[in-house]
């Protein structure tokens, strides 16, 4: 198992997602001998686990099932333990695309917050990108080096625990891509500009406030970046509902003429069934603001 490479089996020492239905996940070391709690019961890892298919349906010992998940970035992201706010599968998906991540980028990020975002560029850039990410909290930069180990991502990515404002990525000329989630990031966009490559890179910065927008904005001008471009990533779900529309009434013999499916959902010759969808006024999605720009040649 690793999050960047797919393997049928289970085996000791994975890292699988137990799905216990109702949105409702959890990530589980695979550890020879061990037991994990759930509330349909016990999982034992030797028997119910180790060299059984991911996907498969898993009895816990009160008779309850779940079900067991390879791990993506997405799944992570779901189930992570928090240490910091996170960034969610709208925006990841696109910042990956703004800032043209492939295989094989090389991309600055900071700070790494509980990795939700490391771990789907990981997944991206693999299996020759490299990620250096920045993150001035001890603990923190610690707690996520070692989950990157067992995820055996280790490879792919740098975790450096320093101030990315005072100094900066630890690398320059070397980034396609720089990602900031940190609270002044008008301080670091001279750092994003030297860890970027000479002929030139994207940048995203992530705020969720407009007046750490403005600041960022001027900053990315003032350093000469081009194409900036702020936005909000908000998702527009569209609910379908029956209406029922009345129908004229225009006396017994016109009715026979009408269309016969109208007459079929017009039973009481009085109203129509339609499906229809309305989008809804208010989207009660903010999370941030997303601003991307783009360095250019020098
Ligand atoms: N994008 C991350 C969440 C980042 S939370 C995720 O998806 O999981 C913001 C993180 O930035 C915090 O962990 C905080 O400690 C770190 N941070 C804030 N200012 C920083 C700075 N100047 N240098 C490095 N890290 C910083």
């Amino acid at each position: 198992m690793s999050f960047v490479e797919y393997n049928d089996f289970i085996q000791d020492g994975d890292v699988a997602i137990v799905y216990l239905g109702h949105d409702s996940l959890m990530p589980v070391k695979v550890q020879q001998g061990a037991q994990t709690q759930t509330r349909f019961g016990a999982i034992r890892h030797s028997t119910d686990l180790i060299g059984h298919r991911y996907g498969s349906k898993v009895t816990c010992s009160k008779g309850g099932w779940v079900q067991v998940l390879h791990p993506t970035p997405e799944l992570w992201t779901v189930c992570l333990p928090h240490r910091t706010q996170i960034l969610y599968t709208t925006d990841i998906a696109t910042i990956t695309m703004m800032l043209e991540l492939k295989p094989g980028s090389v991309v600055c990020e900071s700070g790494t917050g509980s990795g939700s975002l490391s771990h789907a560029i990981l997944r991206t850039i693999a299996p020759t990108g490299h990620l250096h990410t920045v993150e001035f909290h001890q603990q923190r930069a610690e707690k996520v080096a070692e989950e990157f180990k067992e995820h055996r991502v280790d490879h792919l990515v740098t975790v450096r625990n320093q101030d990315v404002c005072k100094d900066g990525f630890g690398v320059s000329g070397v980034a396609d891509a720089v990602f900031l989630d940190i609270p002044s990031p008008w301080e670091a966009v001279k750092h994003a500009k030297a860890a970027l490559k000479r002929h030139g890179g994207r940048v995203c910065s992530f705020s969720p406030c407009i007046e750490q927008v403005q600041k960022t904005c001027e900053a990315l001008a003032d350093q000469g970046f081009e194409e900036i471009s702020p936005m909000e990533v908000l998702l527009r779900v569209h609910d379908v509902r029956n209406i029922y529309l009345p129908l004229p009434d225009f006396g017994p013999e016109s009715f026979a003429q009408t269309e016969p499916d109208a007459q079929q959902q017009a039973p009481n010759h009085a109203s129509v069934t339609l499906k229809t969808t309305t989008p809804p006024r208010e989207i009660p999605g903010h999370t941030g603001y997303l601003t991307f720009a783009t360095k250019p040649r020098t």
